[in-house]
């Protein structure tokens, strides 16, 4: 027997629809590209996206096409999302930090027809479009005294093609299972992988992600999404944010430490995220000018392991909560979040840290399992790690054109790449990614788990772990170590430092220190080009072994 209820599609537009009927004064504040701090809101930003969908109609641009945009986090990057995604059409965020190939490789396997581009991008896409046969319009977001003269081929100026319209506009509608998103995987091997977002599988993570325990947001916070809509949905919070009609802080090009303070400071920011690296440069911004985070009550840390130093110091020193996520691109992103449990925060602070040093649990929509290399579910009992497995309705089930073939087992389980724990609680921690995990004596050892524990030495910046080939083990792993400015650790103080704090055998077999270690263009630490460069590297321990 049917349910008798309406059929209503769930399609992006009623989030951008809901927020300007019900918080259509609720502000969206921007640090423009241009320089000045900009003001608009929902209910301006909802017509300015229906101009921009008749502007792209003009251009020939209809249901089922697909728009790029290259932008920083911004108001017009939002209009021009909703835009795009309710006129029908696709909207993939290109990463600006790819390099040329991939880029020009990303654009033409998604054909792309139209891209709107940030004034700082121009010169990226300049270096390529010859190499774009199928791209007809570049629009440039900004005004007309900002134009650039560019050598994009039919350039458009944002304001001037926008404003040009009416905005008496009627979203585009048709089944929820239609796409309306696509963001490309960074694919550390082999070509970038499209992955192709729903209206539906969008809406569904917007009110995953917005429950309590996980991004919790409500009409009264102010939210500021570090982390950029062109990477992995700005972890859905340019969708979730306008379903509860929070308002929105937009950082645009600048993320050093005194920008962001200005911004949390001066806007009242109550929630915020972005990967450990912004934080770093917020945090090292507050010890040098001894500003304190007032309105802030809560931070999300994600897309790579948050040090468990860094927690503290956001929660002991700061007062401000902090919630360790993670996720992938091909989960919407979001899968896990750390909210504490009943009872737990009862706990004395450093044992809700070590809870919080976990990646957290998963969201509502997201299962997810570990299993042996034959398929096997482990245990959770916090002990075994296993081949990370999730599925739900917002998890991808292809890529793009069929690229990668089957991703999905026999069951429609998706094999994430990463390695984790699970515990009673439920609660999951990641030791690494199946290929960076080192494989000693036939036991595994979490680069990541050695990685956080080196980061909490006073003197060490940033450090990486990877696996050496050892005669005896097969492979032992070597610290890799970029000391803080003005410091010069030793090796024997740095491994002094974590003994005890991890098991005898998980120790490194030895520290190299370097100026500065190499990351992808999401932030992460390239492990690949790390291997590389150490691949003729000898361990102290190797000749005493042979
Ligand atoms: P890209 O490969 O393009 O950077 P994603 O942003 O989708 O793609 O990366 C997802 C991966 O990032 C996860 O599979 C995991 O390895 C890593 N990751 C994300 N969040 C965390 C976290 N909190 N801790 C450790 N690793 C994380």
């Amino acid at each position: 027997m049917k349910g008798l209820m309406q059929d209503w599609p769930l399609r992006v537009t009623t989030l951008i629809d809901h927020a300007a009927r019900f918080h259509g004064d609720r502000e969206i504040v921007t640090r423009s590209i241009e320089g000045p701090i900009t003001r608009t809101n929902y209910k301006a930003v909802h017509l300015r996206a229906r101009k921009t969908a008749q502007a792209l109609q003009r251009l020939g641009i209809k249901k089922g096409d697909v728009v790029a945009t290259m932008a920083w986090n911004t108001a017009r990057h939002l209009e021009a999302w909703y835009g795009i995604m309710g006129l029908g059409a696709v909207c993939h965020t290109l990463n600006p930090r790819l390099f040329a190939e991939q880029l020009v490789y990303i654009i033409n396997h998604a054909e792309d027809k139209v891209i709107f581009v940030d004034l700082t991008f121009v010169p990226v896409l300049e270096a390529i479009s010859a190499q774009l046969p199928l791209v007809k319009a570049y629009v440039v977001m900004t005004d007309r005294a900002h134009m650039p003269a560019t050598k994009l081929p039919n350039a458009l100026c944002f304001e001037d093609i926008v404003e040009a319209e009416k905005g008496d506009f009627k979203w585009v509608t048709g089944d929820e299972n239609e796409a309306c998103g696509l963001c490309y995987t960074s694919g550390t091997t082999g070509n970038p992988k499209g992955v192709l977002y729903s209206h539906r599988s969008n809406v569904l993570h917007s009110m995953a992600a917005n429950m309590g325990d996980a991004l919790g947001m409500k009409a009264s916070d102010a939210i500021l999404p570090v982390v950029p809509m062109f990477h992995a949905n700005a972890w859905g919070i340019a969708f979730a944010a306008p379903a509860v009609g929070a308002k929105i802080v937009m950082p645009g090009a600048n993320m050093d430490g005194a920008s962001i303070y200005e911004l949390l400071d001066t806007e009242g920011v109550t929630c915020t995220a972005a990967v450990p690296t912004v934080w770093l440069m917020l945090l090292g911004y507050l010890e040098k000018t001894g500003a304190k985070l007032p309105a802030l009550n809560r931070v999300v840390i994600g897309g790579s392991a948050a040090p468990r130093s860094m927690i503290e110091v956001f929660e002991e020193k700061y007062d401000v909560k902090v919630f360790h996520a993670w996720g992938m691109t091909e989960m919407s992103p979001m899968g896990t979040l750390g909210a504490l449990k009943a009872g737990m925060e009862k706990l004395p602070l450093s044992q809700q840290i070590d809870v919080k040093t976990k990646q957290g649990r998963a969201i509502y929509t997201v299962e997810m399992k570990i299993t042996d290399d034959n398929g096997v579910e482990l245990p959770s009992d916090g002990k075994a790690f296993g081949h990370l497995m999730v599925r739900g309705p917002a998890v991808a089930g292809a890529y793009l054109k069929g690229e990668g073939g089957n991703i999905l087992d026999a069951d429609g389980w998706f094999d994430t790449g990463d390695v984790a724990t699970l515990d009673e609680q439920g609660y999951m921690q990641i030791t690494d990614r199946a290929k960076d995990v080192i494989k000693s004596g036939g036991e595994w050892i979490s680069s990541i788990e050695i990685e956080n524990i080196a980061v909490g030495h006073p003197k060490v910046a940033e450090a990486a772990v990877i696996g050496i080939l050892h005669p005896k083990w097969d492979e032992r792993p070597l610290l890799i170590v970029v000391a803080k400015e003005g410091e010069t650790p030793t090796k024997e103080e740095i491994l002094k430092y974590m003994e005890g704090k991890i098991a005898k055998w998980w120790m490194p077999d030895d520290v190299a220190f370097v100026k500065e270690i190499p990351h992808t263009a999401t932030g992460k630490i390239q492990k690949l080009t790390l291997r590389q460069q150490f691949k003729d590297y000898k361990l102290p321990t190797a000749s005493a072994a042979e």
